[in-house]
């Protein structure tokens, strides 16, 4: 083991931890997607631990709302300096447990750093509105309050990042909260939160004289029976953020909603990209082979959908062939690797059947294919070969319309702009989408009231690899929610307008005279 993994190792140091070879059934095993070998093993904590730990959190975040919101902000300052002081170790831990290449894991792990900036920013601008009162003498305004306690529930393939972009903006805006993360990325979990209860336990600003400070970021890890639908229903969270399948998102939204509580789901994409007849192939061929193979397409903006103009699509395909053949494949920590493993043997027998599928509906592979999902079966890790499928022009496949989380693109086909939008709308997923084009009114009409139906429209961009200012979520069955920059900070906050009457009279709104 090289000394930075080591440096790694010492990320996830907590009692929960145990060697992988004396982990009984009482643990969860982390792997790594890349040799198949255990990592190390956590101790999966019970509904009590959770109960444990929303008392706590409750009890710390009545001290925490109280305290002014940018002294919050000062500690998420400190907290992000944690988080780039251990960049590199952290970026590689990602890479260990999920199998992102390094490159991407630290990237990852520079979104957190991003967001905890914004976070501080944030922190003097949770601005309320006034309001002109149609009353003499009368004030009026909106505020916004902490909301109290949150759950935060998170997806695998982004392990680092998606907390961040919760708990950053919810610490300031004066939330606790409670972490549940897959079980697939337990470690980079512990890691994340050792750091930020590291930076809470140290330090002169938040010093509840009952409780630990730390409790503001609690986490829990515990399977989706135990400790996900035991969060789910709890009432003392006004606030469920979930990210994951539509799968998972159907049983959350459902079962918050049963409780009148909030969730803000962040579920699964079916991305687009619209490519004309006008476009730069110099920059699309980029795009494409980011968004489509980057991440061995596990990302929830992957792009899995090419629609591309009749007059180029031939070309479009020949150039993105030979690009996806010399994708080096492989170690993820390995600096000239590109793409890494899948997560696990479910994710590879997916994106089999997925192929399987297409060609039984008429499509044609162009790489890849069974024969490139099953090259490496005899060798340890989740590796597969990207694959690319043409789809026969008036051909509809529908495995094209579900979210396979792989290396696997679709090439479409089109003679007409307004076509080309109806395709790309038609599934039932929202969340990201593109258009290449060097015209600017192609490029209006995708950005228009009936053009594009997603969370994210890009022109000239892929689908892939947003920026945390700008709000982040998606449509449809994407589920709606927003996380991260612009506005989206309202979600962790409670609105609250009020009227304050300063004269001596006591006027009615809408003139009503009563009595
Ligand atoms: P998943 O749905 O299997 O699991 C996501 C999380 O939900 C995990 O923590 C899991 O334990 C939990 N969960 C599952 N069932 C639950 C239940 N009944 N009650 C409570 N918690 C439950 O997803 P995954 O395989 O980890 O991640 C891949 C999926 O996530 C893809 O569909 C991807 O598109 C999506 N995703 C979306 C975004 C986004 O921002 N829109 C970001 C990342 C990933």
């Amino acid at each position: 083991m090289s000394q930075q993994l080591l440096q790694s190792a010492d990320l996830y140091r907590h009692s929960l931890v145990v060697d992988a070879a004396t982990a009984g059934d009482d643990c969860v095993i982390s792997y790594n997607p890349a040799t198949e070998e255990p990592i190390a093993a956590v101790r999966l904590q019970s509904k009590q631990d959770y109960q444990d730990a929303v008392q706590r959190a409750i009890k710390a975040q009545r001290h925490w709302r109280r305290v002014p919101a940018p002294k919050r902000g000062e500690l998420i300052r400190r907290m992000g300096n944690a988080f780039r002081d251990q960049c590199d170790p952290l970026g590689e831990l990602v890479t260990l447990e999920m199998g992102k290449i390094k490159a991407e894991g630290v990237g990852e792990v520079v979104e957190c750093i991003d967001i905890a900036d914004f976070a501080v920013g944030l922190s003097r601008q949770l601005y309320g509105l006034t309001i002109q009162s149609e009353r003499p003498q009368h004030r009026m305004f909106e505020q916004w309050q902490p909301l109290g306690t949150i759950g935060i529930i998170t997806a695998f393939n982004f392990p680092v990042a998606v907390w961040a972009w919760n708990a950053m903006l919810a610490a300031v805006c004066g939330d606790a909260m409670i972490w549940k993360p897959s079980l697939a990325t337990p470690l980079t979990a512990i890691a994340m939160t050792n750091i930020a209860h590291d930076v809470m336990r140290h330090q002169d600003i938040f010093n509840p004289p009952d409780c630990d400070a730390a409790d503001i970021f609690g986490l829990v890890i515990g399977t989706d029976q135990e400790v996900g639908e035991t969060m789910v229903d709890d009432r003392r969270l006004p606030l469920i953020s979930a990210t994951g399948s539509c799968r998972m998102g159907r049983i959350v939204g459902e079962r918050v909603a049963a409780r009148l509580g909030r969730s803000l789901l962040e579920l699964g994409g079916n991305n687009g990209i619209i490519v004309m007849n006008d476009v730069d192939m110099d920059m699309l061929l980029p795009g494409v082979l980011f968004g489509a193979v980057g991440t061995a397409g596990q990302r929830c903006t992957s792009t899995r959908r090419l629609i591309c103009h009749s007059d180029i699509v031939d070309e479009v395909a020949t150039r993105l062939v030979p690009a996806y053949k010399s994708v080096p494949i492989g170690n993820p920590l390995d600096k000239n690797t590109l793409m890494g493993p899948l997560i696990n043997s479910q994710s590879v027998d997916a994106m089999r059947q997925a192929i399987e599928r297409a060609v039984a509906e008429g499509c044609e592979i162009l790489t890849g294919g069974v024969e490139g999902v099953d090259r490496f079966k005899s060798a340890p890790g989740h590796f597969v070969e990207p694959t690319i499928v043409r789809v026969p022009k008036g051909v509809q496949p529908a495995i094209a319309k579900e979210e396979t989380f792989a290396p696997l693109l679709y090439i479409f086909e089109f003679d007409d702009l307004e076509d080309a939008i109806e395709m790309h709308n038609d599934v039932d997923q929202g969340l990201s989408s593109a258009i290449f084009t060097s015209s600017l009114r192609s490029a209006e009409r995708f950005l228009s009231p009936d053009g594009s139906d997603c969370g994210i429209a890009n022109v000239n961009i892929g689908t892939s690899g947003a920026e945390i200012g700008g709000a982040f979520g998606g449509e449809k069955d994407t589920g709606g929610g927003r996380e991260s920059g612009s506005d989206s900070w309202k979600a962790y906050m409670r609105r609250q307008t009020c009227t304050v009457n300063y004269g001596a009279d006591m006027p009615l709104a809408q003139g009503i005279e009563f009595g």
